[in-house]
C-alpha cells in the first residue's frame, strides 16, 4: 500500500500549530463518531485506548444567541439536551428540539448500513438509501418550518451555517449530525485532536505502508477505462486500486463525475495565546448572528514536548489558555473587536496570536496551511442516477457527498 500526500505532513485538515508555548489544534478539536476510530485502530493493531486518551466533551456546546439568551447543550443525551433547551428557551422548546433532532433516526440508519460502512455502489444500494439521497428537502426549508423560535432554527443550522454551507443548499438529511451527536456525544483527546494526526502516522509506519511526503497525484492513469496508475509530480504509481480521498476536481479523469458541488470556503481563524483573568468557557461557544464567531478553547498551555512528564494541560491552565476562534459570515473588524461586541472581551489578554485568512488556507508558501477543501458543500449533484463509473478507483474522505459513477466509503 502506497499513500500519496502533496504536502510535507500528514493529517490533512487534522494537526496542530505551535507558538510561544500555546499550541492550538488547527482543524477538528472533537468526533463525534469515536467508534470509527476504535476500530480503524483495532483493526490495524493496538487499540485506541493504548495510544491516545478520549474523553468526552461536556457541555458538548455552548450557544449564545443574538437575545443574548445562553444554552449549554449537553452530549450524549436526549433527556439532558430536553431539559436544557427547554431551560434556555422554555415554552416546550425542549420537546420541539428532540422531536426533531429524533426524526433523523431513520435517515442515520439507512444511511449508515447503505453508504457509511460499506462501499458505494449505486447499482447495488437500497432503494431507500437512493430515495434519501436524491430527496430535494432542503435544511432550510425544514428548519423554517419545523420551528418558529428563531433560536431553534438557529440551532438547527449551526452546523450547516459553520461548514461554510448554506442551509438552502443543503439536505434535511443532514440534520442527523445533531442525531449523531445526541446519541454517540463528542469526544476529544485531552492536550488537543491534532496529536491523532502523529499517531496514525506512526501507525502507518508499523504496518509499513509507503508513504511519498511531497508527492502531489495530478491524475489518474486509465487503460481500457480502468484505472492502472496515479500520474503525480514524480511520475506515474502503479495501483490495482486507487482509494481517492482528495477533491476530485483536481484530477481531470474524476472531476466528470462530480455534478453541480461546490466547494464550502475555509473560515477565517484565529488562534489566541492569553494570559490573566479568563472566564470559564467549555470546549466550544457559538455566538450566533452575521457574523457567526465560534470559540474553542481546548488548545494546550505549558510544555508541549510529549516527553515531558508534565504533559501539555488543555483549558485554561495558570491563567493561561489557547483559544482558537473561526468566523463565518461578514467580519468587517478585528476578530477579537467582534468577539468583544459579543461580550467577550480579552483583547488586553493577548500574549500571542496567529490568523489564518481563507486565502492563506490555500496559498502554496503556507507553513500550516491545511486541506479544507475535503468539505465540498453537500449539493445533490445534478442527474445523481448512475451513469458512468470509474473501475478501480474507491473514493474516501469528505470530499464527494454522493458523487455519481464511483464506488465510495466514507
Ligand atoms: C477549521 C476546521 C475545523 C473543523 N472542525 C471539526 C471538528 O471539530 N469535528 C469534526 O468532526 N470535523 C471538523 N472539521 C472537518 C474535518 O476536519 C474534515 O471533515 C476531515 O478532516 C476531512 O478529512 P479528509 O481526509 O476527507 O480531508 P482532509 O483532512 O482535507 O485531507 C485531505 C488530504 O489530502 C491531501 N491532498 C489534497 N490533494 C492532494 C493531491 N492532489 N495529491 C496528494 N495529496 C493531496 C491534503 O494535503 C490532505 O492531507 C473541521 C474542518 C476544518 C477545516
Amino acid at each position: 500500500m502506497t499513500l500519496l500526500e502533496r504536502l510535507d505532513r500528514l493529517g490533512g485538515a487534522v494537526g496542530s500549530l505551535e507558538q510561544d508555548g500555546y499550541r492550538w489544534d488547527t482543524g477538528p478539536t472533537y468526533t463525534a463518531l469515536p467508534a470509527v476510530l476504535r476500530d480503524l485502530f483495532r483493526k490495524s493493531g493496538r487499540p485506541l485506548e493504548r495510544e491516545l486518551e478520549l474523553v468526552p466533551v461536556e457541555p458538548m456546546r455552548r450557544h449564545r444567541f443574538e437575545d443574548g439568551v445562553v444554552l449549554d447543550l449537553p452530549s450524549g443525551s436526549r433527556a439532558g439536551q430536553l431539559d436544557a433547551v427547554d431551560a434556555a428557551l422554555g415554552g416546550g422548546a425542549g420537546r420541539a428540539w428532540v422531536d426533531y433532532v429524533h426524526s433523523f433516526a431513520d435517515s442515520w440508519d439507512v444511511l449508515r448500513r447503505g453508504y457509511l460502512e460499506r462501499p458505494w455502489s449505486p447499482e447495488h444500494a437500497d432503494r431507500e438509501v437512493r430515495d434519501l439521497l436524491r430527496s430535494r428537502a432542503t435544511q432550510q426549508r425544514t428548519v423554517r418550518k419545523t420551528f418558529r423560535d428563531e433560536r431553534l432554527r438557529a440551532l438547527a443550522l449551526t452546523h450547516a451555517v459553520v461548514d461554510g454551507h448554506d442551509p438552502r443548499n443543503v439536505p434535511a438529511w443532514m440534520g442527523l449530525v445533531d442525531y449523531v451527536e445526541q446519541n454517540f456525544g463528542t469526544w476529544t483527546v485531552p492536550g488537543g485532536l491534532g496529536q491523532l494526526a502523529g499517531t496514525l502516522t506512526r501507525r502507518l509506519a508499523e504496518r509499513r505502508v509507503e508513504v511519498l511526503l511531497g508527492t502531489a497525484a495530478r491524475d489518474l492513469v486509465l487503460r481500457d477505462g480502468r484505472v492502472v496508475a496515479v500520474d503525480t509530480v514524480s511520475g506515474p504509481v502503479d495501483a490495482d486500486v486507487v482509494v481517492c480521498a482528495v477533491d476530485p476536481r483536481g484530477l481531470p479523469a474524476l472531476a466528470g463525475f462530480v455534478g453541480r458541488t461546490m466547494p464550502a470556503l475555509p473560515p477565517t481563524m484565529c488562534h489566541l495565546g492569553l494570559e490573566g483573568d479568563l472566564p470559564d468557557l467549555p470546549h466550544e461557544v457559538v455566538l450566533h448572528g452575521d457574523p457567526t464567531l465560534v470559540v474553542r478553547t481546548a488548545g494546550a498551555t505549558g510544555p508541549t514536548d510529549p516527553t515531558d512528564a508534565a504533559g501539555p494541560a488543555d483549558g485554561a491552565a495558570g491563567g493561561r489558555a489557547a483559544w482558537t476562534v473561526l468566523a463565518r459570515g461578514r467580519l468587517a473588524e478585528d476578530v477579537l473587536v467582534a468577539l468583544a461586541r459579543r461580550g467577550l472581551d480579552v483583547r488586553g489578554q493577548v500574549r500571542t496570536r496567529v490568523d489564518r485568512s481563507p486565502a492563506s488556507w490555500r496559498s502554496p508558501g503556507a507553513a500550516r496551511r491545511t486541506a479544507c477543501c475535503g468539505r465540498a458543500a453537500p449539493r445533490w449533484p445534478s442527474g445523481w442516477a448512475p451513469r458512468r463509473r470509474c473501475p478501480g478507483c474507491t473514493r474516501s474522505g469528505r470530499t464527494w457527498p454522493a458523487a455519481p459513477g464511483c464506488r465510495s466509503s466514507a
